[in-house]
C-alpha cells in the first residue's frame, strides 16, 4: 500500500489551513529564506537529493502550519535556518539539510517517525528521533527522573555511536536558538545560555568548530554577564585604532619578505573574542589595559599539501628573523595535530614597543579545518591524519557511552570531562602516542590502555620511575602500567582521574561492588526482620524511609558497612504485620526531631538586619522559605536566580556563581526567576579577595578604609604574606552592590593594593 504523507498532513491540519494566518508578506519571507538556504549549498548534489530537500521543506512547512516562534515569526523560518547553518556553516550534505528541515516536526507537530521513515528513509527517521526530546518523563523507563535536561542530552549523545550528524544538527539548532535568544523571557535565556556554555560550547570545541564555539561563548556571556560583556566590547572598540596601527607596523616587514620569497598568502591581525578576553581578566586578575594579547597575527599560506609543513617553518623563520621568539611559547601542531584535528604553528614573539605578540602560521587547508572542524574532515578525507584523529575521539566517546544505564547526571558530567581542550601527549611502552586532557593522571592512562588494565592498576612507571596513581601526565612521558589481580577500584580513585572513560568505568565497578556487598547487607536485614516476625519485601521500604535513605541499595550497603543501628527497629510499632515509622512509646519521630534541631540556620539568619526582599517568578518571595546561597553570597543589585532545592527550600544564587552553569544546565526545571525588591534596612555578606604588596601597615590601611572611612562591618579577615606579596580574604556586611562597588573602588586606591575582586 502506498502511503501519502502529504494527504495525511493536509487532513490533520485541515481546519488550520483554511484560516491560514501567514500573510503574503510572510509567505515571501519564508520563500526567500528557503532560496537563501538552497543557494548556500556549495557542493554538487543529485537531482534526487534536491527533490528530497524540497519535499522535506514542503512537509515541514505544512506540518508547522501557523505555529510561531517567540519572536513572532512563522515557525518554519527556524528549521530553514537550521538547515542553512548545517550546510553553510558546518559544511554538511543533503541528509543533514533534510533532517535539519524536519528536526522539530515529530516533537511539535502531528508527523510521526514512522511517517518520516516511509516518506524519506530510515536514516532520516533515526536522526530526527535523536533530535526529538522525550515527550514526557514517564517515557524514560518509568524511573525517577532527576534531571530531564540531562536525560535529553544523554539521548542525543547516545546517537553519536550511530550517526554523528545528530550532534552536528543539534549544534546548528542550538546556534540558531542562541542567535535569536533575545525574544525569550530573561530567566529562560539564562537557562539556555548556561546549558550552552556547560555542554554545547565545549562540544563545539571538541569537534573542532572553533568559530562556532567562540560565537556560542560570546552569546552566552552576553546573557550571563551582560555588564562585563558590554564593558569589554566598548573597550575593544575604543582601542581598535591603536591596535590596527600596531598590527600594521608588525606585519609590514614580514609581508615584504614573504612576497619577495614568492609565497601566496594572507596575513592579518585578529581580535580575540570577548569571552576569551573576559577569561583572561578573570584568571589573571588584571585590568583590561594590562592585557596585551587582545589579538593574534595569523598567516595563511595558499600552498599544496605536500609542501605546507616546510613552508610553515619557513614563515616561522622569517618572523623570528624580525622579532625575538619566546621559546617556551612555541606550539607545533603541524607535526602533531591536536586530537580534535587542529593543525597550526603558534609562536609568541617580542614585537615593537616591547609587547608580546602571538603569531599563528597555517595553510589554507589547516585554516579550514580550524574553522569547520569535523565537517572539513569529510572534505579532506583520505589525505592527512584527519580521519584517524576524529575516529580516535569518537571511539573513546563510544566506549564511555557503552554504559547507557548510568545515571544521566553522572553521564553528562563524565561526557563533559571528555571535552576538555588543552592536551598533553604521552607514549606507551611501544612508543604509540596517546592524547589526554590537561591534568589527566597516571590512572587515566591505565584506563585508556584498557579498562581491565585500569581496574587492576597497581602502580605506574614514568621513564622507569614509579609514580603515584595521581601523577599528572606531562608531554613526552613514556608510561608503563603494573597490574595485580588483587587490585580493584575504590572511592578515592574517582578523585584521581579526570577523563570521562576512567570516571565512568570506576563508577560502574564501584556500583557492581556496592550491589554485591549490598546483597550481604540485605541478608542481615532479612534476619533482623524475621526475628520480629516481619517479612522483608513488605517492610523494606518503611525501613528505607525510617532511616532516611534514598533507595533500598543505599540502605543495604550501609547495613553491610555497619553504619545503621538496626536495634532501633525493635522500638517501632508493628500493625498487622507491617512495620510503621512510629515509636512504640510515642517519642518524637526522627523527622520531628530534625525539625526542631536547626539552631545553625536560625542563628545565621539573625545576623541580617532584615530578611532580603525578593520577587520569585513575579510573586512576593515571603511566601517561600528562601536563603541566600553561601557559595556565591549574592547581594542586593546582583543578577540572581532562584533554585528550588529538594530539601532546603529556595536558594538564591548569583548568575555568575560557579555552580550556576551546572544547576541551570542540569536542573533547569527547578530554576525560577528572581528579582530584588530594593528595600533599605537589609544587609548582605560579601567576600573579597585582595592582593598586593605586603608592606608594613597594610592591614591597618585596609581596615581603616573598611571600618572608619566607609563604616562597613567586617565579619572576618585573613591574610597570607609571601615574599613581599599578600593575599587577603575579607568578609564584610554591606547594604548592596552599590556599597560593595564603592568599597572595592576605595580599596583599589590604596597604594599597596594590586587587585580586589569578589570571591566566586
Ligand atoms: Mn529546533
Amino acid at each position: 500500500m502506498e502511503t501519502d504523507i502529504f494527504s495525511n498532513i493536509t487532513f490533520n491540519i485541515e481546519g488550520l489551513a483554511s484560516k491560514d494566518n501567514v500573510s503574503q508578506e510572510e509567505d515571501k519571507q519564508i520563500h526567500l529564506a528557503y532560496r537563501k538556504m538552497i543557494r548556500s549549498i556549495k557542493r554538487e548534489i543529485t537531482k534526487e537529493a534536491s527533490d528530497q530537500i524540497h519535499r522535506a521543506y514542503t512537509l515541514a512547512r505544512l506540518a508547522h502550519g501557523e505555529q510561531r516562534r517567540k519572536t513572532g515569526e512563522p515557525y518554519i523560518l527556524h528549521p530553514i535556518e537550521v538547515a542553512r547553518i548545517c550546510t553553510a556553516e558546518l559544511g554538511l550534505g543533503p541528509t543533514s539539510i533534510i533532517a535539519g528541515l524536519l528536526h522539530d516536526v515529530v516533537e511539535d507537530t502531528m508527523v510521526t517517525l514512522e511517517d518520516l521513515r516511509l516518506e524519506f528513509s530510515d536514516t532520516i527517521a533515526m536522526i530526527v528521533d535523536g533530535l526529538t526530546k522525550f515527550s514526557s518523563l514517564a517515557n524514560v523507563s518509568g524511573q525517577n527522573i532527576a534531571s530531564p535536561q540531562a536525560e535529553n542530552f544523554k539521548k542525543i549523545l547516545l546517537t553519536i555511536s550511530k550517526d554523528v550528524r545528530v550532534v552536528l544538527i543539534k549544534m546548528a539548532d542550538r546556534l540558531h536558538n542562541m542567535r535569536t535568544l533575545g525574544a525569550m523571557p530573561e530567566h529562560k535565556q539564562l537557562k539556555i545560555a548556561s546549558e550552552t556554555s556547560y555542554i554545547y560550547a565545549p562540544l563545539a570545541h571538541r569537534l573542532g568548530f572553533y568559530k562556532i564555539k567562540t560565537e556560542l561563548e560570546d552569546l552566552c556571556m552576553k546573557v550571563i554577564e551582560p555588564d562585563q560583556f558590554l564593558y569589554i566590547k566598548d573597550k575593544l572598540q575604543a582601542t581598535k585604532q591603536d591596535r590596527d596601527t600596531y598590527v600594521e607596523s608588525f606585519i609590514r616587514p614580514i609581508r615584504k619578505t614573504l612576497k619577495k620569497q614568492g609565497y601566496s598568502f594572507e596575513i592579518f591581525g585578529r581580535a580575540k573574542s570577548i569571552s576569551s578576553i573576559a577569561n583572561k581578566l578573570r584568571s589573571k586578575k588584571v585590568p583590561f589595559e594590562e592585557i596585551y594579547d587582545l589579538f593574534a597575527i595569523r598567516v595563511i599560506l595558499d600552498i599544496e599539501q605536500a609542501a605546507e609543513k616546510s613552508a610553515c617553518w619557513n614563515v616561522y623563520s622569517v618572523i623570528t628573523d624580525n622579532y625575538t621568539p619566546v621559546p617556551e611559547r612555541l606550539k607545533d601542531w603541524v607535526s602533531t595535530p591536536k586530537s580534535n584535528g587542529y593543525e597550526s604553528l603558534h609562536t609568541t614573539v617580542m614585537g615593537p614597543r616591547g609587547r608580546f605578540v602571538e603569531v599563528q602560521i597555517r595553510s589554507k587547508r589547516m585554516d579550514e579545518i580550524a574553522e569547520l572542524g569535523y565537517a572539513a574532515h569529510w572534505k579532506y578525507k583520505g589525505i592527512g591524519q584527519q580521519e584517524t584523529i576524529f575516529e580516535n575521539w569518537l571511539s573513546k566517546a563510544r566506549e564511555m557511552l557503552e554504559n547507557p544505564n548510568s545515571d544521566a547526571i553522572d553521564f553528562l558530567n563524565d561526557f563533559k570531562a571528555s571535552l576538555f581542550s588543552e592536551e598533553v601527549y604521552v607514549f606507551t611502552p611501544k612508543g604509540e602516542m596517546r592524547f589526554f586532557p590537561q591534568g589527566a593522571t597516571a590512572l587515566d592512562f591505565a584506563f585508556d590502555i584498557h579498562s581491565e588494565v585500569g581496574y587492576h592498576c597497581k602502580a605506574v612507571k614514568v621513564d622507569q620511575r614509579i609514580v603515584p596513581l595521581s601523577y599528572q601526565l606531562r608531554n613526552g612521558d613514556q608510561l608503563s602500567v603494573i597490574t595485580s589481580n588483587a587490585q580493584k577500584p575504590n572511592e578515592d580513585w574517582l578523585k584521581n582521574v579526570i577523563t570521562g572513560k576512567a570516571r565512568s568505568k570506576i563508577r560502574q565497578s564501584l556500583k557492581d561492588e556496592k550491589l554485591k556487598l549490598g546483597s550481604l547487607g540485605k541478608e542481615i536485614l532479612e534476619r533482623k526482620l524475621k526475628a520480629l516476625k516481619l517479612n522483608l519485601e513488605d517492610n523494606v521500604d518503611t525501613v528505607v524511609k525510617y532511616y532516611g535513605f534514598e533507595n533500598r541499595l543505599d540502605l543495604y550497603y550501609s547495613i553491610y558497612k555497619d553504619q545503621v543501628n538496626l536495634q532501633e527497629l525493635k522500638t517501632l510499632k508493628i500493625e498487622a504485620g507491617q512495620l510503621t515509622v512510629e515509636k512504640i512509646d510515642a517519642q518524637p519521630s526522627r523527622e520531628q526531631e530534625q525539625k526542631v534541631s536547626k539552631p545553625k540556620q536560625i542563628s545565621r539568619r539573625r545576623r541580617f538586619k532584615g530578611k532580603p526582599k525578593l520577587m520569585i517568578d513575579g510573586e512576593d518571595a515571603s511566601l517561600y522559605s528562601h536563603t541566600l546561597a553561601t557559595c556565591c553570597n549574592p547581594v542586593l543589585g546582583d543578577n540572581i536566580f532562584a533554585y528550588v532545592t529538594s530539601k532546603h527550600g529556595i536558594k538564591i544564587h548569583r548568575t555568575t556563581c560557579p555552580n550556576a552553569e551546572f544547576l541551570q544546565a542540569t536542573f533547569g526545571y527547578r530554576i525560577k526567576k528572581a528579582e530584588w525588591i530594593d528595600t533599605a534596612n537589609t544587609s548582605f555578606i560579601a567576600e573579597l579577595l585582595i592582593t598586593g604588596m605586603d608592606d608594613l601597615g597594610v592591614v591597618s590601611h585596609l581596615t581603616d578604609v573598611i571600618t572608619n572611612q566607609l563604616s562597613i562591618n567586617m565579619r572576618s579577615f585573613s591574610m597570607n604574606g609571601q615574599e613581599g606579596h599578600f593575599e587577603g580574604k575579607i568578609s564584610v556586611v554591606v547594604t548592596g552592590k552599590d556599597q560593595l562597588n564603592q568599597l572595592i573602588l576605595e580599596l583599589k586606591k590604596l597604594e599597596e593594593v594590586n587587585t580586589v575582586a569578589r570571591i566566586e
